[in-house]
């Protein structure tokens, strides 16, 4: 267990089914394999019977892809149905706003399901045209009022700017139009080319750093306005909205990934497993291992590995670790002592990691 915090435990599983492939996107997910989510569920349930007997109770349990909510919901509910999940856990499945419906969400209210991330990227129709997604921005306002109807209160916006075309005021209405639906928690992502995607060979929509970073700036000032904090790089919260499944990464938390691709960090070792579905059924249907591999941290590495993702969060770092030179980057942490990196400093986070002692 986390040494930190040992009563936290996470679980991810991963869906690694869409309907259509973003073009700027490098997840493990496929368009073309639906035949195989019956199998691919009950392979991922099997995983999670295999390892129930070695779970301390689960605390915080996420549901990403892909698209999660692609699949039945029942099937998919059932994976984790018999795992030991805490009553008070934070309980979050990704959806696509265009596939959200009551009957879904009845059954993940029924199974547990607390929060809903909405994949929403932007309000402004011809950008999600730039993106490559198809989904209109009309059924982002549709789905908010499905989910809170279900009874669900929590829910989180993922948003990217710096597509091709996207004006600052485009960026700066799709963050308006976000907010008037009131979500409790926004990730906002600046859109990244990833090799080996249709969007990496295609440069004329490459994004600019100067423009994303304009957006980023904007993007603080306008959820700082609006009674949100900024507690990690990418994510901004009302009061106690902080995702705790994400903290759990950041703080070098415990957590098992159930599915294809999805990495584990149990003791001080992290494994991941097989990328694709044929591997990961073969292999559960033959009682093998879907470890694909696995790294461990010496003291020191995890030491400052620590360090540098607590540089991400609004807990930062305590001033000693942060060399002289780019302390201007810094102002005082919500933690007692700390440093944590200002607007600005964000921009540059990678810079001064690197710096870290
Ligand atoms: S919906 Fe999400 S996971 Fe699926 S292709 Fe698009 S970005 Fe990737």
């Amino acid at each position: 267990m986390n040494q930190e915090d040992p009563k936290k435990f996470g679980l991810y599983l991963h869906v690694p089914f869409c309907s259509r492939r973003c073009d700027y996107c490098s997840f493990a997910t496929w368009t073309d394999r639906e035949h195989l989510i019956d199998q691919y569920l009950t392979a991922c349930k099997t995983q999670a019977a295999t390892w129930a007997p070695e779970l301390p109770v689960i605390t915080s349990i996420f549901i990403g892809g892909g698209t999660p909510n692609l699949v039945p919901a029942e099937l998919l509910m059932n994976v984790v149905a018999e795992l030991p999940i805490a009553t008070d856990s934070e309980f979050t499945v990704e959806c696509n706003p265009d596939l959200v419906s009551s009957d879904q969400l009845e059954t993940y209210v029924h199974a547990g399901v607390n929060r809903i991330s909405l994949g929403v990227q932007s309000m402004v129709p011809y950008v999600l045209a730039s993106l490559g997604r198809e989904h209109d921005p009309e059924n982002v306002q549709s789905a908010v009022k499905k989910i809170r109807s279900a009874g669900i209160t929590n829910i989180n916006f993922d948003l990217i700017y710096g597509a091709q075309g996207e004006t600052n005021e485009d960026w700066r209405v799709s963050l308006e139009k976000a907010l008037s639906l009131e979500p409790n928690h926004l990730s906002t992502y600046a859109l990244t080319v990833e090799p080996g995607t249709p969007l990496a060979t295609d440069i004329e929509r490459h994004p600019d750093d100067d423009d994303q970073a304009d957006k980023y700036i904007e993007t603080d000032r306008l959820l700082t306005a609006a009674g949100y904090s900024n507690y990690e790089i990418s994510n901004w919260a009302q009061p106690d909205k902080e995702s705790r499944h994400n903290l759990l990464y950041w703080n070098q938390g415990e957590y098992l990934g159930l599915g294809v691709a999805a990495h584990s960090h149990i003791g001080q070792k992290r494994f991941w497993s097989v990328r694709t579905p044929e591997r990961f059924i073969s292999a559960i249907s033959k009682n093998s291992s879907v470890e694909a591999g696995s790294e461990q941290l010496d003291v020191d590495g995890w030491a400052l590995e620590g360090r540098q993702l607590a540089l991400r969060t609004s807990s930062g770092v305590p001033e000693e670790f942060i060399p002289r030179e780019v302390r201007h980057l810094t102002q005082p942490a919500d933690l007692d002592g700390n440093l944590k990196l200002t607007a600005e400093g964000r921009l540059l986070a990678n810079e001064v990691a690197v710096r870290l002692r």
